[in-house]
């Protein structure tokens, strides 16, 4: 098939100047490149067609040989025919050269950090305060062991983007504005996976569940987050891994409430108990220890055993447990416990002069007032 005429092909004069061949060229590659086109061979051919030709006549030499001779002064001189991907550096530095006000600029894809991650790890309140060290499974991306990361099938390599000429951007004209933007064929990767790794899917990393030990420091709470330094995701383009984040969460306790550095807890007394003193044992997270309890003590008092709470993760001293005694009321009594309470209660009833009862006198009391206010 003989060949066409260049200037006929970029629809040029044959006067024309480099300013307009090259625009010339650069509307019709727009229109004809195979990113475009994909398996349109026609296209295909017009584009490499378009590209021999202008790099014959945007070169003084080449074209005045085509000029005097035809194609027989210049044939074989074209190194744009053979298209993408050939290894003809030639095509690229056209592409570069026409284009280059359009695309490119900025360096190759660039390489991005990996997403850091957050795990819960719940833990007792023992385990809290007194510190563990705990083994946990999360689920890690890690680097393709069959194509080595790359994503492409073994034997085969990943072939920069024509589009962006490896860029991983490219430079869109709207208008009077020029954007910049991830290049659309390879979505910012610069390279372009012909043929993907059957194990990961081009995407040269595979999630695998890892194994990680979790150090835990004595008096952390709710809320508190150990950073585990690249055990995130895995980093994009040679870019460092992110971060692991394991957020403690604790438990609540079957005794104990934790606030801050101090704990709570409730103590039930019996009423003897409560009104003759004694000595309880009130639990403690490192064993019991015994609380005396003084005579007359009323129910909700607070009693402070010092240094038996938590000594907090960021340093200090420990605070405080703090026992509120619960006086209960006495059930399932037989009839001569009822009898005996009975009695018990007459003789505190008979006794005029006697105030048994200080919180049960002073409500009364405001009762009253509260009544003597109320002025009908
Ligand atoms: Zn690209
Ligand atoms: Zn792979």
């Amino acid at each position: 098939m003989a060949k066409r005429d260049y200037y006929e092909i970029l629809g040029v004069a044959r006067d024309a100047d480099e300013k307009e061949i090259k625009r010339a060229y650069r509307k019709l590659a727009m229109k004809y490149h195979p990113d475009r086109n994909s398996d349109d061979v026609d296209a295909e051919n017009k584009f490499k067609e378009a590209s021999e030709a202008y790099e014959i006549l945007t070169d003084a030499g080449k074209r005045g040989a085509y000029d005097q001779f035809g194609h027989a002064g210049v044939d074989g001189q074209a190194g744009g025919g053979g298209g993408f991907g050939g290894g003809g550096g030639s095509f690229s530095d056209i592409f570069g050269d026409v284009f280059g006000d359009i695309f490119g600029g900025g360096g190759r894809g660039r390489s991005t950090r990996g997403a850091d991650l957050r795990y819960t790890l719940e833990l007792d309140l023992e385990q809290a305060v007194k510190g563990t060290s705990v083994k946990i499974d999360v689920p890690g991306q890690v680097e393709c062991n069959a194509c080595d990361g790359s994503g492409a099938e073994e034997g085969s390599r990943p072939e920069s983007c024509g589009t962006c000429n490896g860029m991983g951007q490219v430079r869109m004209q709207q208008g009077f504005f020029t954007v910049q933007q991830a290049c659309p064929t390879c979505r910012g990767a610069g390279q372009i996976i012909k043929n993907p790794c059957k194990v990961c899917r081009g995407a040269g990393r595979v999630v695998e569940q890892k194994t990680l030990s979790v150090k835990v420091p004595p008096g952390v709470d709710t809320g508190d987050r150990i950073r585990l330094s690249g055990e995130g995701e895995m980093g994009v383009d040679g870019g460092p891994p992110g971060d692991l984040y394991v957020q403690i969460a604790v438990r609540e306790h079957s005794i104990f409430t934790r606030d801050g550095r101090n704990l709570y807890c409730e103590v039930p007394i019996s009423v003897g108990d409560a009104a003759l003193g004694g000595e309880l044992e009130v639990p403690t997270l490192d064993g019991r220890v015994k609380l005396k309890i003084p005579p007359e003590t009323q129910t909700g008092k607070l009693f402070r055993l010092r240094n038996k709470g938590v000594a907090p993760v960021r340093g200090g001293a420990a605070g405080d447990l703090l026992c509120r005694v619960v006086v209960e009321t006495p059930v399932r009594l037989t009839k001569h416990q009822k009898e005996l309470l009975a009695e018990f209660q007459a003789s505190l009833d008979g006794s005029k002069n006697t105030n048994h009862g200080p919180r049960k006198s002073s409500w009364f009391e405001g009762v009253k007032s509260f009544f003597d206010e109320m002025k009908f």
